[in-house]
């Protein structure tokens, strides 16, 4: 007797070719057999039937609990500089463990099994994603000036937050997560490196990403930001560099010859107009990650959406009507994700042996009828709406649409609640946010 089969699926493995009507058993949360009509019985079968299974998807950039900033980061103010610093110095650990359970939610009702964050507070964050049980991966944002948390503080809890959480957790591993090269000092930033190599755990950065620190970076060192962080030597392939939308040409050749994994925000990219050369990277051989960022700039953590983003951004910059086909897409957020996040070899495919992370989506619907090339149909259709089981480590988290390891309406209510108290706190404190008034 097995954990949980799903009977008569149109499977989509990533690795190999789609297969109609095939079966796919788990147990003890490992994918154990795939295959038609599989002489298993189970604890719980689900009827795969006009069904479309995938894995789940990875999202390998995200700042859950800004759902705070959600709506709120348009008009002529930087999202960064004016809306998220002058707001997220009113955030205390407990909005930040509400707000995260609640952009982690959104994330699982879109399909996304994985998440990689990056915040202050990490720990409420890596005790809520623990809650909900989505896997993730979690880093405590570093700042030593210019944004709203900074300090000697921040630098010693970002270290001893990957001690607490190293092995805690199988579904949580814990980053190192320095914000940015100008919001840090060149000393903090080859600390953090060090304790990423020495708990072989993600550097995860963001990089290139205004003109402001491009010009921060180029007034201390005199070299771009890729170059500086070349220079410090913490740009290698446990480094996760994030936008990098402001480089040139030397720079690219850099990011290339670090073996470091860019990562591709999409949406984000393409609503502030500047758009990192993701094909290209990946062309010449980079391990380019897909994320969307947060919800001050994007606004929501819709790895579909992102998914047809990443096609149209890529197509705009390259002024192409093909690069990009929709089954690459999928692969980059499933199986390229797994490998760019160092989930190689667990998650990210169909196949047995791998642990069960998957979601099973309606092809019955409006939207997708006629399902006629399911891959194709499924990348630049399906919606949360079409997404019916969601599966990490063999547990089903949303079952027939019901979400299983907490209270739906009381996570929102929380996050909710949680939200309007931090407005009503920057507001009093005299933020500026257009649109928003002190109630
Ligand atoms: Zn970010």
């Amino acid at each position: 007797m097995i954990d949980l089969l799903i009977r008569q699926a149109l499977v989509v493995p990533v690795v190999g070719p789609v297969r109609p009507a095939c079966d796919v058993a788990i147990d003890g949360g490992v994918i154990v057999a795939l295959g038609s009509e599989l002489p298993f019985a189970a604890r719980r079968v689900i009827d795969g039937r006009e069904r479309i299974v995938i894995p789940g998807l990875i999202n390998a950039h995200t700042h859950l609990a800004l759902t705070v900033c959600r709506g709120i980061s348009h008009g002529e103010l930087s999202a960064l500089y004016d809306v998220m610093w002058a707001v997220e110095q009113h955030i205390t650990a407990e909005d930040v463990a509400d707000l995260a359970l609640l952009g982690a939610l959104e994330c699982l009702r879109g399909g996304t099994t994985c998440v990689n964050d990056h915040y202050f507070f990490a720990e409420q964050v890596a005790r809520s994603m623990a809650t909900l049980g989505i896997r993730a991966l979690v880093g405590h944002t570093v700042m030593a000036s210019g944004g709203p948390w900074v300090g000697d503080g921040e630098l010693a809890e970002a270290l001893a937050f990957v001690t607490r959480w190293r092995g805690r957790d199988p579904l949580v591993t814990p980053t190192l997560a320095p914000h940015a090269a100008d919001t840090t000092t060149g000393p903090w930033l080859q600390a953090l490196y060090a304790a990423a190599e020495q708990h072989d755990a993600l550097f995860h950065i963001h990089v290139a990403q205004t003109d402001r620190e491009v010009a921060a970076i180029a007034a201390r060192s005199g070299l771009s930001p890729v170059a500086y962080l070349a220079e410090l030597g913490v740009l290698g392939p446990r480094t996760l560099a994030v936008h990098c939308t402001r480089i040139d040409d030397a720079d690219l050749a850099l990011l290339l010859a670090s073996g470091c994994v860019p990562v591709y925000c999409p949406t984000v990219h393409g609503l502030r107009g500047r758009v990192l050369r993701a094909a290209e990277l990946r062309e010449r051989g980079a391990r380019v990650a897909l994320g969307t960022d947060c919800a001050a700039g994007n606004d929501d953590y819709d790895m579909l959406e992102e998914l047809r983003q990443a096609i149209a951004g890529q197509r705009i910059i390259r002024r192409s009507a093909s690069l990009i086909q929709p089954a690459e897409a999928l692969a980059w957020a499933t199986r390229d994700n797994a490998q760019a996040l160092g989930l190689a070899g667990q998650v990210g495919v169909i196949a047995p042996g791998m642990r069960a992370d998957l979601v099973v989506l309606r092809s019955d619907t409006p939207r997708m009828t006629p399902c006629l090339d399911p891959v194709n149909t499924l990348v630049m259709c399906a919606g949360e709406r079409e997404v019916e089981h969601v599966i990490v480590d063999g547990r089903i988290l949303i079952d027939a649409g019901v979400v299983t390891s907490v209270d739906e309406r009381a996570v929102v209510r929380r996050g909710r609640a949680a939200a309007e108290r931090v407005i009503e706190r920057a507001l009093r404190a005299g933020a500026s946010l257009p649109g928003l008034a002190r109630s």
